[in-house]
């Protein structure tokens, strides 16, 4: 008999909702997580999607997240080229077309929800590996100085993509995203810019009374970027943006993180799954990533919900779990390595066609709703 129904490696965003998903559902679920029981500060932005609202809410840990501040209106442009786009929350019927919130917050939100019954969570225990067996899954982890195994019907990895996994593909776009909390001489009236550079995406949320910002560039530059007196920093800012948003007055919080595209060749086999960024690390273009590993939680949880306790990560929860995020997960990785490879250069005829695109975009009001409905919900719309 194993220790655990469900066991989760990885108490981040993920980990959380699969926890919380799972909540009254009779399953003995446990959480192996390596931080201690305090989130990371991580101010992270993280654009969530009204999808992803619908989710936390129904779990209880919407309500936690006031600091969140809605997105009405999205903009796309490109830098030195033509054509923009606006998606709009009221033309797509929504009260708003996301939310932003920083990671931090996030996390903290979710491990409040959790502290009122979430299984058993082990904290600062790190998992060193994990083997599938026909029964059951075993993991052996460190924790207060010793090694510890446990075992369980379904193993889920969510560790973030920390530990390795058969057949990962792994391309590096030899870019890094730079955030900071920028405050601007002019409100950020809830839109959120997406302006396409030949060094990547850069992008400005709205976050509170000042906008979270998002500029991906080369690695090197990224640092120097990092390195940089606050007023040279914004100087560079206000030349690659614009003045869309005024003079910017103030950045705090700056951090860069490596950008690397990761998708697992397979998510699922008996015994074990892998969801969230263990299972697709994505670019942050368009805020995808933990929007889709969010639908993986949640419909992992509704599959485990819905099976017989014998049939716990068995063949046909794994052949249920992996035709049901099939095509999800297929659309956010194509969608978000499109948008990297197509905006992400200064070739002249990709330039035309990317300004030939953003136009029809603006002029075709059921283009936006098929794209904003995807960004949303996921590519089953
Ligand atoms: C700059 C930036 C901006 C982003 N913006 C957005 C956005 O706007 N919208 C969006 O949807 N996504 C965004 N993302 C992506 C998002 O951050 C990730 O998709 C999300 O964090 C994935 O969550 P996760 O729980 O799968 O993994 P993680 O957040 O990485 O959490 C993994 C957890 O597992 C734990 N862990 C790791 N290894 C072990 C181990 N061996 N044993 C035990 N525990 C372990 C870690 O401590 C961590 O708590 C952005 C990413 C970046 C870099």
């Amino acid at each position: 008999m194993a220790d655990f129904d469900v066991l989760i490696v990885g108490g981040g965003p993920v980990g959380a909702v699969l926890a919380l998903a799972l909540r009254g559902s009779g399953l003995a679920v446990g959480r192996i997580e390596a931080r201690g029981p305090h989130p990371a500060a991580d101010a992270r932005p993280i654009a969530l999607s009204y999808g992803s609202r619908l989710i936390l809410e129904r779990l209880g840990a919407w309500e936690g997240l006031a600091s969140a501040t809605p997105i009405q209106r999205i903009h796309v442009s490109q830098r030195g080229g033509f054509g923009r786009a606006g998606l709009d929350a009221r033309e797509a019927q929504l009260p708003a077309l996301g939310y932003v919130v920083d990671y931090g917050a996030l996390s903290e939100a979710l491990g409040r929800e959790l502290g009122a019954g979430g299984g058993v969570q082990l904290f600062q225990a790190t998992v060193s590996e994990f083997e599938s067996g026909k029964d059951a899954a075993v993991v052996r982890f460190a924790a207060g100085g010793a090694t510890h195994h446990a075992s369980a019907m379904l193993l889920a990895v969510a560790d973030g993509g920390a530990l390795p996994v058969a057949r990962m593909r792994v391309h590096d776009y030899g870019q890094a995203a730079v955030t900071a909390r920028v405050s601007c001489g002019v409100p950020h009236g809830n839109v959120a810019y997406e302006r396409f550079t030949p060094e990547g995406p850069l992008a400005m949320l709205p976050a509170g009374d000042a906008v979270a910002l998002v500029w991906t560039t080369t690695p090197v530059h990224a640092r120097e970027l990092c390195a940089l007196t606050e007023a040279g920093f914004l100087a560079r800012l206000q030349a690659s943006f614009g003045s869309r948003l005024g003079t910017f007055q103030g950045a705090s919080g700056r951090a860069w993180y490596p950008l690397v595209l990761k998708v697992a060749a397979h998510i699922a086999e008996p015994r074990t799954v892998v969801v969230g960024n263990a299972a697709q690390t994505l670019h942050p273009v368009a805020g995808q990533g933990l929007n889709l590993g969010l639908r993986d939680a949640w419909e992992l949880a509704a599959l485990l919900r819905d099976c017989d306790r014998a049939d716990v990560g068995g063949p046909a929860l794994i052949r249920a779990y992996t035709a049901r995020r099939r095509i999800d997960r297929a659309g956010g990785i194509f969608f978000t390595d499109l948008l990297v490879r197509l905006f992400s250069n200064e070739l002249a005829p990709l330039g035309w066609a990317r300004g030939l695109g953003l136009a029809a975009l603006g002029a075709f009001p059921p283009a936006r709703d098929f794209i904003v409905r995807r960004m949303i919900f996921g590519a089953r719309g």
